[in-house]
């Protein structure tokens, strides 16, 4: 492992001059930040529009044939208005003319939003006296349209390599053909990781404008804490169950190689932040690391009287779902009832072809659907080893008079899943935080 340190900013630290400046603090405080991966400019207010947005409706409508050029115009504003302000030795002005060409040629959406990151690196690259490396020649996807990983390090870890410093625009890559490709949204922070894991770096910031992840929803608690360590095994727990601020791929590239991810505050930059690693010997201060949780869930209720002894039953229930491209979430079961969550989305228009699939395969006495199901989960490594968390949790939820309609504990003894009505969960949660974090 190297010292070398690669950092990714998101597009709000990215969004304006001022942001611009911060960012160059940050990175010239450490001489071992030295790979450098942008997003496009994101919003200055919450009203604002992100430049990524602009290009993709400003490609829209180049496609149809329509006049794009106004809205091109307030795009290249944005940049305009950085460089002037920030005084970078760079004029854009034949790019926007290449891009406009292109967008007219129909060169495709991806093409259209990858600029965005392409044109603020270009900025960003220069600003800092960096070396500018286009993503376009080194990430690689397959035919498939699948991120190729192995392609993309034999490309791109020797490239870096010869390189000090560099600026490398986040989001998108190249298909076998060449033409561009970009990862889903939020996709800068798989960039970050595969650039990190490239150089086989120490350590890979993430620098956002928040100060990490927070142990619960601020919508629900008022100012939560922060979670200052979480393993990825932990991350993967919460992020299922809707606890966002890294995209989900961003994992994977360090993961293997044991580097590990620190989620940073472009306007706090003395604050710590969380730290993602592979294992922590520490064990969190509140036994549980995180509590996130998810609407939407639908339960089908089955009973049948010796289902207990029916050889196959689990497997037909489940082959039903399979049939109509259902998966499920979890499967509480007794002697003779058996019950499967699903997402109520993944249900919709299939409810009863669903049910006559599992009449005809399994032949229950009864069943039926039950909607508006809520599941929480309560993540924490700390809880393998104190004793007493399940009690914990439920005379919290019972306090805060919330019926507990299912329990799930998973095998690795990381994560406590409860199911419970939709209604009764912002109390849940609520209840939760207090019990082990207040
Ligand atoms: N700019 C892209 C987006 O808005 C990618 C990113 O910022 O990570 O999704």
């Amino acid at each position: 492992m190297s010292n070398i340190k690669v950092v990714k900013f998101g597009g709000s630290s990215l969004a304006d001059a001022n942001q611009f400046r911060k960012v160059a603090a940050i990175i010239k405080s450490d001489e071992n930040r030295r790979f450098v991966v942008a997003s496009a400019p994101g919003k200055r207010f919450s009203a604002d529009v992100k430049i990524t947005d602009m290009l993709y409706a400003c490609y829209e409508k180049a496609a149809k044939g329509e006049a794009f050029d106004k809205d091109f115009d307030a795009i290249e504003k944005r940049y305009n208005s950085i460089i002037s302000e920030l005084k970078v030795d760079i004029s854009l002005e034949k790019e926007y003319e290449n891009i406009k060409d292109a967008f007219a040629h129909r060169a495709g959406r991806d093409f259209a939003a990858s600029r965005g990151e392409y044109l603020n690196s270009r900025v960003l690259a220069a600003f800092l006296g960096y070396d500018f490396i286009d993503p376009a020649g080194y990430i690689k996807f397959g035919e498939d349209g699948s991120f190729d990983l192995e392609t993309t390090l034999s490309l791109l870890s020797p490239k870096l390599k010869s390189i000090e410093n560099a600026v490398i625009p986040g989001f998108y890559g190249s298909m076998p053909n060449d033409t561009i490709k970009t990862f889903s949204r939020g996709g800068s922070d798989v960039t970050g990781s595969i650039v990190a894991r490239a150089v086989d770096a120490e350590l890979y910031e993430n620098w956002t404008d928040v100060s990490g992840f927070l142990i619960c929803d601020p919508r629900i608690v008022d100012n939560p804490k922060t979670i200052t360590t979480i393993t990825y095994k932990e991350l993967r727990e919460l992020a299922y169950m809707g606890a966002t601020v890294l995209h989900e791929d961003a994992i994977f590239p360090v993961r293997a190689a044991g580097i590990p991810i620190n989620i940073k505050n472009t306007n706090h930059p003395e604050d710590r932040g969380t730290m993602i690693v592979s294992e922590s010997a520490d064990i969190s201060k509140y036994v549980i690391t995180g509590i996130a949780g998810k609407k939407g869930f639908s339960v089908i209720n089955i009973e049948k009287d010796m289902m207990n002894s029916e050889l196959g039953f689990g497997r037909n229930v489940l082959r039903a779902l399979e049939k109509n491209g259902i998966s499920f979430e979890h499967m509480p079961s007794g002697i003779d009832t058996m019950s499967v969550l699903v997402n109520t989305d993944s249900l919709r228009d299939k409810e009863k072809s669903v049910l006559d699939e599992i009449t005809y395969r399994v032949h229950p006495d009864h069943m039926e659907i039950e909607n508006n199901l809520a599941l929480i989960a309560i993540v924490g490594r700390g809880m393998r080893k104190a004793r007493g968390t399940a009690g914990k949790i439920f005379s919290a939820l019972a306090e805060a008079k919330v019926n507990v309609k299912m329990i799930d504990q998973g095998s690795s003894e990381l994560n406590i899943i409860v199911g419970i009505n939709e209604e009764d969960f912002e109390d849940a949660v609520k209840a939760l935080y207090n019990a082990f974090v207040k």
